[in-house]
């Protein structure tokens, strides 16, 4: 087996690459879509343990039984924090599940969900239903499909809260300027004020030193930057996410206080994210912490941070 990653076999296993040394093997009992965009493979596949999954250029995007997990922690953190979002942008997120965990919110009037690869979202919206759940129908969703750093740099109009649900930062993929300070300055000027930006930021194990840099990136712009992470077993590690804010510090939201904004905003029935654990998401484990205090580098667009 050679490569990052791909079906093999008439399609009975995917093999995930995290590293050049360690991979993933799933078995595959259907292949959904299979197909080359102009910028990525695309695979939606079945595994008896995970359900549906997206792969794009080998790299598994979500599974059908943990999504909850990466988008509930990729979104809720961030709309809380800010208290009373009306305008989101969504940057990436073809799946739909990022646009459905903020449709949730009853201040939302508006998301605007950029997405590079219209054949992605096309896939997404056939074969994935449990996932995006109609989102794509609910008349305060707005599709656009441009890539992400272009449409941030060129928007006329700014967001109480970007979420930027984009693919892993790799050499040759689509996403790589969203992870660089030019792109987060760009981002910042297009938030109202007490706005938020949240990033997924890689594998917290695997790719501590990538987590460490996006996380250090954004600490040059936001006026509060926390980096947090949540255990996702499909991906096998600890996934780390990186929350900026211009107004108020993610972790000074105390329980109740994230309880109180997610009564008011109709925010029920979540299946991982609890408002009253709101600041112990913040709290990192010691080597995790080091990592971010020893950090000093900066990713920008001459040389962005990069995983394999
Ligand atoms: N959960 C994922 C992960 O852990 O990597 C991210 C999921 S989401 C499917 C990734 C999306 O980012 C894809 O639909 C892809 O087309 C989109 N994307 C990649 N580069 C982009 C760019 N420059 N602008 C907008 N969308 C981009």
């Amino acid at each position: 087996m050679t490569g990052k990653g791909t079906v093999y076999n008439n399609y009975r296993w995917v093999v995930e690459w995290h590293t050049p040394n360690s991979a993933l093997i799933s078995t595959v009992t259907n292949v959904l879509y299979t197909g080359r965009t102009k910028y990525q493979d695309v695979e939606i596949a079945i595994n008896e343990d995970m359900g549906k999954m997206l792969i794009l250029d080998g790299k598994l995007q979500s599974a059908e039984r943990d999504e909850f997990i990466y988008h509930e922690m990729l979104v809720h953190p961030a709309l809380i924090t800010h208290g009373n979002p009306e305008s989101v942008l969504v940057i990436g997120g073809g799946e739909g599940g990022t646009l459905r965990e903020i449709l949730r919110y009853g201040s939302v009037k508006e998301v605007v969900m950029v997405d590079i690869d219209g054949e992605v979202v096309e896939a997404c919206k056939r074969y994935l239903p449990e996932v995006h759940r109609g989102s794509f129908d609910d008349p305060r969703a707005r599709m656009v499909i441009a890539d992400g750093r272009k449409f941030v740099e060129e928007a006329g109009k700014k967001f109480d809260a970007i979420v930027v649900d984009v693919t892993d930062p790799t050499e040759d993929g689509p996403s790589r300027f969203l992870y660089t300070i030019e792109f987060y300055r760009a981002a910042a000027s297009k938030l109202t004020e007490g706005g938020v930006l949240v990033t997924q930021a890689t594998s917290t194990f695997y790719n501590l030193d990538a987590f460490s840099l996006i996380v250090n990136t954004m600490d040059k712009v936001f006026p509060h930057v926390r980096g947090y992470q949540a255990s996702i077993p499909s991906f096998i590690s600890d996934w780390g996410f990186s929350l900026g804010s211009m107004a108020m510090d993610p972790a000074g939201i105390s329980g109740d206080e994230a309880s109180t904004r997610a009564r008011r905003l109709g925010i029920g029935g979540l299946r991982y994210y609890e408002a009253r654990r709101h600041p112990h998401y913040f709290w990192l484990p010691p080597y995790v912490r080091e990592a971010l205090d020893d950090e000093t580098g900066i990713s920008m667009d001459e040389s962005p941070a990069a995983i394999f």
